[in-house]
């Protein structure tokens, strides 16, 4: 089997790693000349961490990342709200870990490109997709101006939010909305800790909410923060100073931070109609978008290419027919419906409570987390929780010997 794998973010990347440990060939085509670096995404979730376990990752991610300590709610004068702390994860394998995207994808690159059944195209911009009964196709573009189309059995969309492969199969089409809100993402070495900050913290406040979470081991915090809408980005830039003397405890002075990274940026919670039609697939961000708060967004894309991984290899070892490509359709799309799109909305909109102390009383989500603290059934439950976006593609294998750990 060859697959053409379309965008080298971290999903394309961690897809295209499962595919070649499993003999596949795979063309990954990548419009830039290089992997996004930008600051975007950085912890993830025990589900998301159970992929890097699959994909043969997770020792090189670990021996750069770090495993978070609580998640803290806060009011905007930093006092806890709540507090949550995932004891059994902690001692658990899957753990959540905490590691910039940029530094995921240069290690998950590393394992693709040291097989030999990957071929890594930089400066390939896939302009269209087709397809016939026997093989699918895309048709490509370097930056002097040439064209070259690449052929495989099957085509995964991973280019993003802003993916050709989903306009070349929907057009415009991508159902949802956009939050009427601007988040400003910086990285920044401020040391939150002597603050009395856990590693994860999210500040509630209608105006100036913000998450802060220390990313790195050497002490770089990112900081994200919602900004008026009418700013561009020059003028984000420009706004940042007065921004963070506003809202970080200390009130600090630009002399009193090193900022790293500032990257303005529009939030959206949207799904296509389809992540699958005939030999064409999409998955992680081009498939579906929601807001950062809680990391759902980074994480369901994982999850979704573990999934991909598990059908196409049972295609390519004939324990599995096409209906299992329709099968990772109906349940991505249901898994981003019925959990991703409502828990991520409901962490945005909580980000922007007035009046924070009561919201342990107030928010059902908040309250539950509330009890798990006294109850260790209630806890079981919500770490157990953590987990129920997965799905076990294995289960549609012709003779089910489903051993994966999901
Ligand atoms: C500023 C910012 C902050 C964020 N913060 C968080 C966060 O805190 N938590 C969280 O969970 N998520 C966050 N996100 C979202 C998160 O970064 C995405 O969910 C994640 O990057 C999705 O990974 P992906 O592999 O699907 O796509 P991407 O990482 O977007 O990768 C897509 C790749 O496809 C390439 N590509 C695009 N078009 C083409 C084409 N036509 N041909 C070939 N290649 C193409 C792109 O160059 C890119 O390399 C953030 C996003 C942004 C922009």
């Amino acid at each position: 089997m060859h697959v053409v794998v379309v965008g080298a973010g971290p999903c394309g990347l961690l897809l295209t790693v499962r595919l070649a440990i499993a003999g596949i060939k795979v063309t990954l085509l990548e419009a830039n000349n290089k992997l996004d670096d930008r600051p975007r995404a950085g912890i993830y979730a025990p589900c998301a961490v159970l992929e890097f376990m699959r994909a043969g990752v997770l020792d090189d991610v670990r021996a750069q990342g770090f495993i978070p300590d609580d998640i803290v709610w806060r009011a905007f004068d930093g006092k806890p709200v709540l507090e949550w702390k995932d004891s059994t994860q902690v001692a658990k394998p899957e753990a959540m870990t905490t590691l910039p995207q940029g530094m995921l994808g240069a290690i998950m690159y590393k394992h693709a490109v040291a097989s030999p059944n990957v071929s890594v195209k930089f400066d390939h911009k896939v302009l269209n997709v087709h397809q016939d009964e026997r093989q699918a196709w895309v048709k490509t573009q370097l930056p002097n101006g040439s064209q070259e189309d690449f052929y495989g059995d099957y085509v995964v969309g991973t280019d993003g939010a802003n993916s050709q492969v989903r306009k070349s199969l929907f057009g415009d089409r991508f159902d949802g909305h956009t939050w009427n809100a601007q988040i400003v993402a910086t990285d920044v070495y401020y040391d939150l800790h002597r603050f009395g900050y856990g590693d994860i913290n999210f500040i509630l406040h209608p105006e100036h909410y913000y998450m802060a979470a220390r990313i790195t081991r050497d002490g770089l915090w990112r900081v994200s923060y919602g900004e008026d809408t009418r700013l561009n980005a020059e003028e984000c830039a420009a706004n940042q100073p007065r921004k963070f003397e506003t809202i970080l405890p200390g009130n600090p002075k630009p002399g009193d931070y090193k900022l790293t990274r500032c990257s303005p940026y529009r939030i959206h919670q949207r799904c296509a109609e389809s992540f699958r039609v005939g030999r064409v697939l999409l998955a992680a961000d081009a498939a579906h978008l929601c807001n950062p708060f809680g990391g759902l967004g980074l994480v369901g894309g994982l999850v979704d290419v573990g999934g991909l991984s598990d059908c196409l290899i049972g295609l390519h070892e004939d324990k599995a027919d096409d209906t299992i490509l329709a099968k990772y359709d109906e349940v991505r799309r249901k898994a981003w419906h019925e959990l991703i799109n409502p828990i991520s909305s409901g962490n945005f909109q909580r980000m922007g409570t007035a009046d924070a102390s009561s919201l342990p009383g107030t928010d059902p989500s908040m309250s539950m987390v509330k009890r798990a603290n006294g109850d260790p059934a209630i806890k079981k439950d919500l770490d157990d929780s953590a987990y129920a976006i997965c799905h076990d593609f294995t289960q549609y294998y012709k003779e089910s010997t489903s051993s994966v750990k999901l």
